[in-house]
């Protein structure tokens, strides 16, 4: 029989109806013939809510008890489907994070899932019971209640998909799939059929909106299949799966941007060995993580060394910076926060010559400027001024093909 492991996002279980819609979609699943386990979502708006009260209720709610209100939300959605489908004559059980055995780390509010016991699932789901199962929990090796980060009932799925050897992981939430681009901004965007998990990952600022990325990662290492489609329709969505599987031929799949991003340049850096580390252990022992880095070649013994940062943490760089600056002697920090980021992204490229010319090349008919340029295996990103990332997507959209047939 086919195991298929099906979660259901925030929106998909926002009231006593939708929870009816899912429990019908569910029961159509296992009267096909599946065998089901589901993962639910807190019912959208809770998670955020139960934070707002615990804001109230203390100034700097301890974490270990404030992890025990957010895995309430997952509890109440679960505890409904599981008498709904009760009720609907099918068997049907729910559990909780550890009650299906997910253990996590100690990191409260952001635990990561070190295994998951899935024998008493596996059981359940031999007697052909459909389980349910509260996302977003875990407990740790005390027994503490644990949270998986926000968005994180996608890596429960995801994890109790690979722990009971699911044959897919369907993903059920508020959009259609995974997108070339953003569609808000890119209107000719088009749903892809299949992504690669590295393709997915690289996404972070599209897919991350869809899906809890630390989820991807989960699915990669274990090959599961993840089709990621709306709650609200019958069509197929976007599978997520590995490289040989089958994909469709594109050398792009996706063009994502990112306004989150500052720049921040020291110039006159002496060029000697060290000087890198000088400058980046503060700014990674701040917990601060830096994407781009560029070092110019060598002038007179110096050079210039430009990184981005996230903008919310623009202000402490900049400080932490101009220290380093002064204790090396390097002569000023500039900083630079409007600017945006365009990636394209594609596996085809690994095997295709020339998609970074042709990005050069459209950027430049647009007379837009690049700041900076990032490239890794299956992805090139160029820092331009803020005001041309819309403009950018849309025509490096259209440059690579990926525009949707009127
Ligand atoms: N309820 C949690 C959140 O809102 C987890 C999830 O929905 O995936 O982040
Ligand atoms: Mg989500």
């Amino acid at each position: 029989m086919t195991l298929v492991v099906q979660k259901f996002g925030g929106t998909s279980v926002a009231n006593i109806d939708r929870i009816r819609h899912v429990a019908q979609r569910v029961a159509k699943t296992y009267d096909q013939g599946n065998d089901v386990v589901v993962i639910l979502s807190a019912m959208a708006g809770v998670t955020d809510g139960l934070i707002e009260l615990a804001q109230k209720a203390a100034e700097e709610p301890d974490k270990r008890e404030l992890d025990v209100l957010l895995a309430t939300g997952e509890q109440t959605t679960a505890a409904l489907l599981a008498m709904m489908l009760q009720s609907m004559g099918y068997k049907a059980q729910s559990m909780l994070g550890h009650q299906a055995q997910v253990v996590t780390d100690c990191d409260y509010g952001n635990a990561r899932i070190l295994e998951i016991g899935a024998h008493r699932l596996l059981q359940l789901i031999e007697k052909h019971t459909i389980v349910v199962v509260a996302g977003f929990q875990g407990y740790d090796i005390k027994g503490n209640i644990t949270t998986l980060g926000r968005g994180g009932s996608d890596t429960s799925a995801v994890a109790i998909a690979a722990a009971t050897n699911a044959d897919v992981c369907e993903i059920y939430t508020d959009v259609d799939g995974i997108y070339t681009a953003d569609p808000n901004v890119c209107p000719k965007a088009r749903k892809l059929k299949t992504i690669t998990y590295d393709e997915m990952l690289n996404m972070a600022s599209l897919g991350a909106k869809v899906l809890q990325i630390r989820s991807v990662g989960f699915a990669k290492k274990y090959d599961i299949p993840v089709h990621v489609r709306s709650s609200f329709n019958e069509e197929e969505g976007t599978m997520v799966v590995n490289e040989d599987s089958g994909m469709e031929q594109l050398v792009v799949s996706g063009v994502t941007h990112d306004k989150k991003q500052a720049r921040v340049t020291i110039t006159k850096v002496p060029d000697q060995p060290g000087v890198a580390a000088k400058v980046f252990s503060p700014i990674s022992e701040a917990g601060i993580v830096v994407d781009m880095i560029i070092q110019n070649t060598r002038q007179g013994g110096k050079t210039d060394m430009t990184f981005t940062v996230p903008k919310l943490d623009f202000k402490r760089t900049m400080e932490i910076s101009q220290k380093v600056a002064a204790q090396i002697g390097a002569e000023e920090v500039l900083g630079d926060t409007n600017i945006g980021m365009v990636s394209v992204i594609g596996v085809g490229m690994k095997n295709h010559a020339g998609v970074a010319a042709v990005m050069f090349n459209t950027l430049a008919r647009d007379n837009i400027n690049i700041i900076m340029i990032g490239t890794s295996e299956i992805r090139i990103s160029c820092v331009i001024e803020e005001k041309y990332t819309e403009l950018a997507v849309r025509v490096l959209h259209t440059a690579f093909g990926l525009d949707a047939e009127e």
